[in-house]
């Protein structure tokens, strides 16, 4: 992992950090590089233009650890808004919803396991009758086992909603083999949070290594694959595993986030592949670009710059 990383995930928990990037308007271009807008219609025309491009998407309303049961129902209603905007522009097809359990009430204190399920049955229902699914987000590793039985409890009612499994962590290798099941859908990425030792792997080569294992087991199984990664090697690795496991294009697919490698994903998909962008929209956005950020350091210097022209 880069050295800076960590500090910059542990900067990013600063009310005062907080306070100071939050003053960037949504139009600055550190922002605009990561999330289309804070409206609705700015993520619905990021899928329209999308779609002419040849890539699906799925959409965030950004949000997290939301502690207030209003917040938690207003980004339901953000969620079902969507829907019915994405159905209406005739979307769907190619357009699904990810949430995060934590933005509709998983971390409220009392009840959070079962307020975030209901809400989450809600927008499930809402996506079936767009013509699309959910796929849930998952969180820093204190909410996995809540977030996988959420996801069971959905699956019976909803088979079609996927699951995120993170490679950093110990446990994934093993999650993925009870996921590797037919209908179930499944996005592996390396991990977003600044997680300890104890559950997670701290080098980047172990994360890969990780990422490569968790991978076969997907690729082999008879789930269906969303390979979450702008890794070269990752994606390289996925398109000889589904050579070696006979999988036809189609019966995975890719997924980046919007602004990242914008190129390698039209390239994939002029490939024939399968390829899907993850676009993050609303005016939640300082978490998901302070992740970012640490991913990518190298992005200091603009945003350092972004900060000192609004100041
Ligand atoms: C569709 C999707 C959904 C995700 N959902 C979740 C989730 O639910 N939970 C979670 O914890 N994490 C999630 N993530 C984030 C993921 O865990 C990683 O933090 C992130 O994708 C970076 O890892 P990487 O695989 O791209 O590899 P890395 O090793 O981080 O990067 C590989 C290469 O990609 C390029 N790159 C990576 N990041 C950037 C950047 N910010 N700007 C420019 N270039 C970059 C660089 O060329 C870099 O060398 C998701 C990622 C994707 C793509």
């Amino acid at each position: 992992m880069s050295l800076l990383r960590q500090p910059i995930l542990l900067l990013a928990r600063s009310e005062r950090v907080k306070q100071l990037v939050s003053i960037l308007p949504v139009s600055s271009g550190i922002v605009t590089s990561y999330v289309p807008g804070e409206t609705t219609q700015s993520a619905v025309d990021a899928t329209a233009g999308l779609a002419d491009a040849g890539l699906h998407a799925t959409l965030d309303f950004l949000g997290e650890d939301t502690l207030d049961a209003e917040q938690a129902d207003a980004t339901v209603a953000a969620y079902t808004d969507l829907l019915s905007s994405l159905a209406a522009r005739g979307l769907t097809r190619g357009a699904e919803v990810s949430v995060k359990l934590s933005a509709i009430g998983q971390a409220l204190p009392d009840n959070g396991h079962k307020i975030a399920l209901e809400n989450a049955r809600t927008i499930c229902r809402a996506a079936r009758n767009a013509g699309t699914s959910v796929t849930l987000d998952m969180e820093d590793h204190t909410t996995t086992d809540s977030t996988l039985a959420i996801l069971r409890e959905l699956r019976k009612d909803f088979p079609e909603t996927g699951a995120v499994l993170q490679a950093y962590l110990h446990r994934t290798e093993a999650d993925c083999r009870a996921l590797a099941y037919e209908g179930s859908r499944v996005r592996l990425c390396k991990g977003a949070y600044n997680e300890p030792e104890s559950v997670a792997w701290q080098d980047k080569l172990d994360v890969d290594l990780s990422y490569v294992r968790c991978l076969k087991v997907l690729m082999a199984g008879h789930g269906y694959p969303m390979i979450a990664t702008h890794d070269p090697r990752m994606v390289e690795i996925a398109s000889s595993l589904a050579s070696r496991y006979g999988r036809v294009q189609g019966s995975y697919e890719f997924q980046m986030l919007y602004g990242i490698r914008p190129e390698e994903q039209r390239r994939l998909a002029a490939a024939g592949e399968s390829v899907r962008v993850y676009v993050p929209y609303g005016h939640e956005w300082y978490g998901y670009l302070m992740r970012r950020l640490a991913e990518r350091p190298q992005n200091l210097t603009f945003f350092a710059r972004s900060l000192i022209s609004k100041s």
